[in-house]
């Protein structure tokens, strides 16, 4: 065994585009970077990401927001949920999602992963029928996309809302649909680790006239709802302008304006993504002890993580695993670690909601190994990556 050592930074973004910046800086000259602050024949940047973003979804409506967890809290709201209320969602998942769910006083009820790291429909039927929940909030967690059809067949049936997150499979697909086009509204994130890059920042689309004028009021559009281009006709305003909440949320010009020259890239950016994702896959291919998740057909994800198996492993094994790997400069994320680390925890962490116990997700769960990869690291640092974790994984495994 070598004893190579990656030097890369697992946090670092690209820098933002040069375009990007030069549209950013117009803004700030312009001193209008409030969403409303336009002159009488300008749209703005805000209303043109809105434009382009419902375009590229292919959804009738889309509004940018303050944050993914804001446009999180958002849906839930514009769909009618209400304090008390249960909600679903996936017990693999990160802590925003609950935490949206808890915002609106709503109760989380968990279900159960798969050990092809999707939500289990199974569980998903009987935590419907047990909870009597109307809404689910479901989590594309580390871009895995579950079988779209059965889910919604499975909703549709028992009359179950879904609201997608779609913070990792922004850009990626299901049987060629975009993300987010299959439930009744999807959420998007555009904070730094996410597919585009405004350090904060959420997008919303739905194609539904209700939802989305609820979701425009919601996100603190005052009576400037006008404004907005991506939006029902304004009659629909008119029903619920006065018993809708302001719940101030928007997005500002600046934030926009780097944004829409990043939309226009996401496409070469998947590729770029998904050329690493495949170069550290093949790395881990073979390796005794480590399983793969194996990436259905109709799925077109987006490789900005990989997240592999240790199944029956021990804890002290795995911990051995991340720490050496760690030596040599490749940071890991387990989702097992019992104490919630940096962005990771897991879902008996979030003692706001009641105790659910899970034991067939626990041992999926406590398996998972997960990792990033920014496009900053080169094909070559991915291929190290792998025989660095190929390494360390045989050494702890023996
Ligand atoms: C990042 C993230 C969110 C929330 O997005 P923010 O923009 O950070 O509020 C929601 N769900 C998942 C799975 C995320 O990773």
């Amino acid at each position: 065994m070598s004893d190579e050592v990656f030097r890369g930074n697992f946090t670092q973004q690209e820098p933002i585009p040069e375009e990007a910046i030069e549209a950013a800086v117009a803004v700030m000259r312009s001193g209008r970077l409030h969403r409303y602050n336009v002159l009488p024949d300008e749209v703005g940047e805000v209303a043109l990401l809105e434009e382009e973003f419902a375009a590229y979804t292919g959804a009738k409506y889309a509004l940018a927001v303050a944050s993914g967890g804001y446009a999180l809290g958002c849906a839930l709201r514009a769909v009618g949920v209400d304090t008390g209320d249960a909600v679903l969602t996936n017990a693999f998942t990160l802590a925003p999602v609950p935490g949206a769910i808890a915002s609106v006083g709503a109760r989380p009820i968990f279900v159960g992963v798969t050990d092809g790291l999707v939500i289990d429909l199974d569980d998903l039927q009987v935590k419907i029928s047990e909870s009597g929940a109307r809404v689910l909030m479901l989590s594309h967690m580390r871009g895995h996309i579950v079988d779209m059809d059965a889910l919604m067949y499975i909703c549709n049936g028992a009359g179950v809302t879904v609201i997608e997150d779609c913070a990792h499979t922004m850009g990626a697909t299901w049987d060629g649909v975009p993300s987010g086009r299959y439930g009744a509204v999807a959420c998007y994130s555009t904070q730094t680790y996410k597919h585009i890059n405004s350090g904060e920042g959420g997008l919303l689309v739905t194609d539904d006239d209700e939802v989305a004028v609820r979701a425009i009021m919601l996100s603190g559009s005052y009576m400037l709802y006008g404004a907005h281009t991506a939006r029902p006709p304004v009659e629909v305003f008119e029903k619920v302008k006065y018993d809708t909440p302001n719940i101030s949320g928007r997005m500002d010009h600046l934030r926009a304006a780097i944004l829409r020259v990043q939309l226009r890239q996401l496409a070469t950016q998947v590729d770029n993504w998904n050329a690493r994702y495949r170069v550290v896959e093949e790395g881990l291919r073979d390796v005794a002890g480590l399983t793969l998740i194996e990436r259905p057909q109709q799925e077109g994800f987006v490789g900005s993580s990989i997240q592999f198996l240790l199944l029956d492993w021990s804890d002290a094994q795995i911990e051995a695993v991340v720490s050496r790997c760690k030596a040599r400069g490749v940071e890991l994320k387990w989702f097992g670690a019992p104490e919630p680390v940096a962005f990771t925890s897991r879902y008996d962490s979030w003692r706001y909601a009641d105790p659910q116990p899970l034991p067939e997700s626990d041992s999926v769960l406590r398996a998972i190994v997960d990792m990033r990869l920014p496009l900053t690291f080169t094909l070559e640092d991915c291929a190290l990556l792998a025989r660095i974790i190929r390494d360390e994984v045989l050494r702890a495994g023996d």
